[in-house]
């Protein structure tokens, strides 16, 4: 079989090449680094092996004798390699001598290159590596070796040039790197851009000079940007409404991080808690198993969730039996759901909650003289929900059966979810029950300092529980709740720590639902 060698980009998932999701996705075994971004490692079946062969400082880690004979073991099973790499694998990644040694042995490989560090964690800190007038060109060199006599990079004549100068490893050999240089004749003043954790929610960017290089305390991985481009600032990964923040997000076990791919879009790193779980209802689902066997029974189907709407659909054996009932969705995430299963909802409100919902209903027909037939909706939700759909539909005359799809559940946070939760600048809240769940698991000394909601039921539950609401969604959606605690985020105000009160002493904010208040 092949070994693909492939590039997995700087950090940011979003870099990583179309050909390369495309084979992580069908990888029996991914033979990984240590820097390879979790996010991306994800992209790999669940069912497949995972191989760490990653450098740790202080750590036994496998030589490269080792993943090379490793790489050419497995490329003789049967199995889909990737071999990923941080990066492009042809640059510093040693993926040259991986493909020598597959290639000496008969095993067949194809290189799958990626973003490099190179460029992309200068670009993403807004630094081109070219710039017209300023520098004609680049260089890439490891500062790795810089002390060894036999290094390989001129100093001398590296300094001469006028290209920017890119440092990749060059960290610990910071001060030595400034020294070569000045000493080969490049001004102190040279402008120098550090970036650490490029394209990572992390970033980190500094900008100095030659002479201000070793005092800078740096983390690995950084990459050491040399040249008059470094003072050039351009639209950064840094300039994102979260960048910095460490945002918690809640949400059901089994639900997909939609959520938290979006949270980490706008900058901020994601720690994601599952704080509930959705499970069948009470009565094993036999309630939802008879009304999706007579749908046909039904003027209205409503579905307040896309649980409910998956619940649903998955009881429906035949997608006609939907024929005659009309179909409502509170929100567009249950109508995705609906559509999911090639129902296209016939309602769906203005604004995605309850209320709405039944304010857009229309009111039951008024029933034929002598007909004893009632005018019937399925209300299909999680058990013990809110009543104020059945209550308001029954209202205008509908005779309803309120069905539980499903049940949430409270799930126990893990001690390290718990200490994850330490030194978070935000959670986000997409139920009242994530918000009773999380109260659950943590307590209310761990909410963190910001809070946003999708809504304002889901405020409700919070603000009763004695959390002050910072940023809530005017459209009822994780994008709707994002870009709330986006807005909020770029005012940059970040309320103090403890914040919020216990729930005796509660007062009921006023317009607790303020966003930015
Ligand atoms: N093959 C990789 C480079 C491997 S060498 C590539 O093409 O990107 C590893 C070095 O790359 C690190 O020591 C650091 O200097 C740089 N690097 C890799 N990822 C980085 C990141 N996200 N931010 C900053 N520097 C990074």
């Amino acid at each position: 079989m092949t070994v693909y060698l492939v590039g997995a980009g700087p950090g940011d998932p979003g870099l990583l090449t179309l050909r390369g999701a495309e084979l992580l996705g069908r990888a029996d075994v991914v033979v990984h680094d240590r820097l390879v971004d979790p996010r991306v490692l994800a992209l790999a079946p669940p069912s497949a092996r995972l191989v760490d062969v990653g450098k740790r400082v202080g750590a036994v880690s496998p030589s490269q004798d080792q993943v090379n004979r490793l790489l050419v073991d497995l490329g003789r099973e049967r199995a889909a390699i990737v071999r990923l790499k941080g990066g492009d694998p042809y640059v510093f990644g040693r993926g040259g001598e991986e493909a020598l040694a597959l290639a000496a042995a008969g095993v067949s490989y194809e290189v799958v290159p990626g973003v490099s560090a190179a460029t992309a964690v200068a670009a993403c800190a807004g630094v081109p590596v070219t710039h017209r007038g300023v520098a004609s060109g680049f260089v890439v060199v490891t500062g790795h070796d810089m002390a060894a006599p036999d290094s390989g990079v001129d100093w001398e004549q590296l300094a001469r040039t006028r290209c920017t100068i890119v440092v990749l490893m060059g960290v610990s050999q910071r001060s030595l790197l400034a020294e070569r240089l000045i000493g080969a004749g490049r001004a102190t003043t040279t402008p120098v851009l550090v970036v650490e954790r490029g394209t990572q929610p992390g970033q980190r960017s500094r900008r100095t000079t030659l002479a201000g290089l070793a005092g800078l305390d740096v983390e690995s991985p950084a990459t050491i940007v040399v040249g008059e481009v470094a003072s050039l600032r351009l639209s950064s990964y840094e300039d994102r409404p979260l960048s910095g923040w460490r945002v918690v997000v809640t949400r059901a076990a089994s639900s997909s991080s939609a959520l938290a791919a979006l949270v980490a879009r706008a900058g901020a790193t994601v720690v994601e808690m599952p704080v509930v779980e959705i499970r069948d209802p009470p009565d094993g689902g036999a309630a939802l198993r008879e009304a999706a066997g007579r749908l046909a029974s039904y003027e209205w189907v409503v579905l307040t969730s896309a649980n409910g709407a998956d619940r649903l659909l998955a009881e429906v054996r035949d997608a006609r039996s939907f024929a005659g009932a009309q179909v409502a969705a509170v929100g567009p995430a249950t109508a995705d759901a609906l559509r999911r299963g090639g129902i296209v909802p016939d309602l769906v409100p203005g604004r995605f909650v309850g209320e709405e919902l039944v304010a857009a209903f229309p009111c039951a027909p008024t029933p034929v003289t002598g007909s004893r037939v009632p005018a019937l909706v399925l209300l299909a939700q999680a058990a013990g929900a809110r009543r104020v759909v059945a209550d308001g539909l029954a209202g205008l005359g509908w005779t309803v059966d309120v069905v539980a799809a499903y049940e949430t559940a409270h799930v126990r946070a893990d001690e390290a979810s718990l200490r994850a939760l330490e030194g978070a600048d935000a959670v986000v809240f997409t139920s009242a029950s994530t918000v009773d769940g999380f109260l659950e698991a943590a307590g209310i000394d761990l909410v963190p300092p910001v809070v946003a909601s999708i809504g304002p039921v889901t405020s409700a539950a919070a603000v009763a529980a004695g959390i002050t609401v910072h940023a809530e969604a005017s459209e009822h959606t994780i994008g709707g709740v994002v870009e709330a605690l986006c807005a909020f985020g770029r005012e940059r105000r970040r309320p103090e720590v403890g914040a919020h009160r216990r729930p005796d002493d509660v007062t009921v904010a006023p317009g607790a639902s303020g966003v930015g208040r």
